[in-house]
């Protein structure tokens, strides 16, 4: 059997048309090419340090004030120095790539496991007092156990259904599937009716106990950016450079900027999410089939509310909570961080996600408590401040990260994958390890190693 992470680099390589096309530097080592990068989140960043670590003269193009992209550590306290995450927040311990720079970058990483509590049809059940029914355990555990033995026609066929219609094929109870939902729609940003079931199963099969919820870098996961971006040099990283036009011609290509500076490159990266892709004006314009892909993509809705309050009520430092109301997802936001204050943060999606994001602190404040109260007993008058980001809105992005739906995980990926003229295209949504930061790194250095032959 293969994996999905071996499937796909297999895929990406005949996507890519990597070993059939060779480019000018593959045949030619002593040119170096000259590499215009679009977009500084994990993806750009990873491939600028690479094709940098082989002489390659590179330039980040970004259109933000700020590097990281959908990483983003916010010190919600400066006063007890407070860092929590409005972006990416846990680092896999499967995430070889990401794990093995922070230990070159001595990035710390710690412990952000969490023991889940579950409040459900107005109870409260601590964690360790609620679980699935003994029988869709074992079910589920047969299903993984027939999931290691899957052929990649099996694989395929599980992507042209979605992940509820899988478990209520197979059995699952009403409460099971419920509770699995709330759960599981943490993952991927929306109610895992839109969700492929394969991109859903390959997640759950292939991931570490927790799900890659592991680890998180001491003082913000925003360090790595900082630290990565040193290297590369801050001077090749242009900020507020948002690319508008993309001319290739002639075996080159020129890139435009909103603030009308122009770069020019043999190659170029483009490593940014598909709907600020679609913005660009490309000439030529992109294969019919690759706007269609772009097209047929979407993103999750996800809401980042984090809730900073007088004392950690919460008093275990692994607290988090699944619930079927307003708040949907509470974790402990400032876990292992010295500090009288603490935050949870509240993480909704899709619907859920669009609401939280339009109300103001009172009326949020009201919906936490009420999130809470069953758990705790009142909590609003601990609240000491409100922070939250939508990404659903976010300007670049739209949603948190790709949503791939039915059938689109074998046919819309290696579209989105194939290199057009001297462009490659990298970032989180073509990841073998979609959705996280280790996916955009992985990404980012395929389309270097692409470039360099
Ligand atoms: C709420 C949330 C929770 C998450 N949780 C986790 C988690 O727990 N663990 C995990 O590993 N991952 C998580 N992720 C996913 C992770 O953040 C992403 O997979 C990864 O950061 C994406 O990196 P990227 O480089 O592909 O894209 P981005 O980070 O989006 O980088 C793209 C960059 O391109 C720039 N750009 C866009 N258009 C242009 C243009 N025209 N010109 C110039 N620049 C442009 C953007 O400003 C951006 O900086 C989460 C993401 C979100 C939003």
């Amino acid at each position: 059997m293969t994996t999905r992470r071996e499937f796909l680099k297999n895929g990406a390589i005949i996507a890519a048309g990597a070993a059939i096309i060779p480019n000018s530097f593959s045949i030619n080592k002593l040119v170096k090419p000259k590499v215009v990068i679009i977009g500084a989140g994990f993806a750009g960043l990873a491939a600028a340090y690479r094709l940098k670590q082989k002489g390659c003269e590179v330039t980040i193009l970004e259109s933000r004030n700020r590097i990281g992209g959908r990483v983003f550590s916010y010190n919600i306290d400066k006063s007890e120095n407070l860092v929590i995450e409005l972006g990416a927040e846990w680092v896999g311990a499967s995430h070889e790539r990401l794990i093995a720079m922070c230990n070159e970058f001595g990035l710390e990483l710690f412990n952000n496991q969490f023991e889940t509590h579950l409040t459900f049809e107005g109870e409260y059940f601590p964690n360790g007092k609620w679980g699935y029914s003994a029988e869709w355990k074992n079910k589920f555990e047969q299903l993984l156990k027939d999931y290691a033995n899957f052929t990649d026609e099996d694989k395929k066929r599980l992507d042209k259904m979605d992940w509820w219609r899988y478990l209520v094929n197979n059995g699952i109870s009403e409460r099971d599937l419920q509770i699995r939902n709330l759960l599981d729609s943490t993952d991927f940003g929306e109610c895992i009716r839109h969700v492929s079931a394969y991109a859903a199963f390959a997640e759950y099969a292939e991931s570490s106990e927790k799900n890659e919820m592991d680890y998180k870098i001491k003082g913000g996961n925003s360090l790595f950016a900082q630290k990565i971006g040193e290297r590369i040099g801050t001077e090749n990283i242009l900020l507020k450079h948002k690319v508008t036009e993309i001319n290739q011609a002639d075996g080159k290509v020129d890139v435009k900027c909103a603030n009308g500076t122009f770069f020019s490159a043999d190659s170029l990266i483009c490593a940014v999410p598909t709907y600020s892709l679609l913005k660009i004006n490309w000439k030529p314009v992109l294969p019919s089939e690759k706007i269609t892909a772009l097209n047929e993509l979407q993103y999750a809705r996800i809401c980042k509310h984090a809730v900073l309050f007088s004392d950690r009520f919460w008093k275990n430092n692994d607290f988090d909570m699944v619930t079927d109301i307003y708040g949907h997802y509470f974790y402990h936001a400032t876990k292992s961080q010295p500090g009288k204050k603490g935050a949870l943060i509240s993480y909704t999606i899709g619907d859920k996600a669009d609401v939280v994001s339009r109300q103001n602190d009172r009326f949020n404040a009201e919906m936490i408590d009420t999130s809470l109260k069953t758990a705790f007993g009142n909590v609003k008058d601990k609240i000491v401040k409100q922070v939250k980001y939508y990404w659903g809105l976010d300007e670049y992005t739209m949603g948190a990260y790709a949503l791939y739906g039915t059938g689109q995980w074998y046919n819309v990926m290696p579209v989105l994958k194939k290199r057009f003229m001297n462009t490659y295209f990298a970032g989180e949504h073509l990841a073998d390890w979609q959705g996280f930061m280790e996916g955009a790194i992985n990404t980012g250095e395929e389309a270097a190693d692409e470039i360099m032959g």
